[in-house]
């Protein structure tokens, strides 16, 4: 497996390159996942929302790849509008580990901030909780802003490992990364292909992927790779499944990068998925 691994501010490794399976029905799971960890994957990320943690526990243990060899992220969604306590978070956490037919996932966050609740200095706590026995390695967070990050220090000196994050070339993050970077909280890029939309299309990722012989989704995230972050493209036709993890075998040079890196102050730049701000 050619996947470097990051080490995470825990001492663990997750591997730089993981599939992700937003959008896969549960019942395809089985199947979409069974083909990455075939291709070579060996990480998965998931989340209690996504509806599909049963799928993806069945393809885990269908595989034959021992446990130590996988990294299993999944997420708390603190569900419609309601203030959520020690309890509620270590049911959901057991709730999703039983789903999984897993005794313990390598990374769990918080799915969003919701920063008008204001129950997330419980719910780092349970977290804290909940890494210290060792059911989850390591726990961190997911669409947290530098406010965010900050408040969790009034909880808990526990830094989360990961902060999970909208990040491609047209929405680069730079403010928000550095923040992550000074932390020591590994970066890690959701919807690394601006959702296979708009980005995959634009002439200056055309002109990168036609210099290397490579397809658009594959210098993409090249970008991803050498600007340090982890990266969980997702698919579920075999052929881009095994596409997105054959990006090894060629690496961008500084003129590349910085033509991707342009797009992300250009015209077309923007978010794709929600404000963390705002989204309850
Ligand atoms: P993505 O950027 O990975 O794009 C996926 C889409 O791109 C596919 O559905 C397909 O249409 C297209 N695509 C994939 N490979 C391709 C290829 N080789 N060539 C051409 N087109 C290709 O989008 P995503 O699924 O939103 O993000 C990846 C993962 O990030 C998710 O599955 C999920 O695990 C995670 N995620 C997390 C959050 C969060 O709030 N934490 C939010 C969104 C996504």
């Amino acid at each position: 497996n050619q996947v470097p691994g990051i080490k995470l501010n825990n001492g663990t490794l997750m591997p730089q390159l993981g599939y992700g399976v937003w959008q896969v029905p549960d019942d395809e799971a089985e199947r979409a996942v069974g083909t990455a960890l075939e291709a070579g994957y060996r990480s998965v990320d998931t989340a209690a929302i996504y509806g599909n943690e049963k799928g993806t526990g069945k393809a885990l243990a269908n595989s034959g790849v021992p446990r130590e060899e996988l990294f299993v992220t999944t997420k708390l969604w603190n569900g419609p509008s309601q203030r959520w306590g020690r309890d509620e978070v270590l049911r959901a956490f057991d709730d999703s580990l039983d789903k999984l037919a897993l005794d313990y996932v390598d990374l769990y966050l918080i799915h969003w901030p919701r920063p008008m609740r204001d129950d997330v200095l419980a719910i780092w706590k349970t977290f804290e909780e909940i890494a210290a026995s060792g059911r989850a390695k390591a726990v961190g967070v997911s669409n947290f802003r530098p406010a965010d990050l900050e408040r969790l220090g009034e909880a808990s000196a526990l830094v989360p490992a990961v902060n999970q994050i909208e990040l491609h070339p047209l929405f680069p993050q730079s403010e928000l990364r550095a923040v992550n970077a000074r932390l020591g909280i590994t970066t890690e890029a959701w919807s690394p292909l601006g959702q296979g939309k708009e980005l995959l299309t634009l002439p200056a990722v055309a002109s990168v992927a036609a210099r290397h012989g490579r397809s658009a989704a594959q210098v993409v995230l090249r970008w991803h790779l050498q600007s340090g972050h982890v990266v969980i493209p997702k698919s579920v036709t075999p052929a881009r499944i095994r596409e997105n993890l054959d990006v090894f075998g060629f690496e961008l040079d500084a003129e590349d990068m910085a033509a991707l890196d342009a797009l992300g102050s250009g015209p077309s730049a923007h978010r794709i998925g929600p404000d963390p701000a705002v989204f309850d």
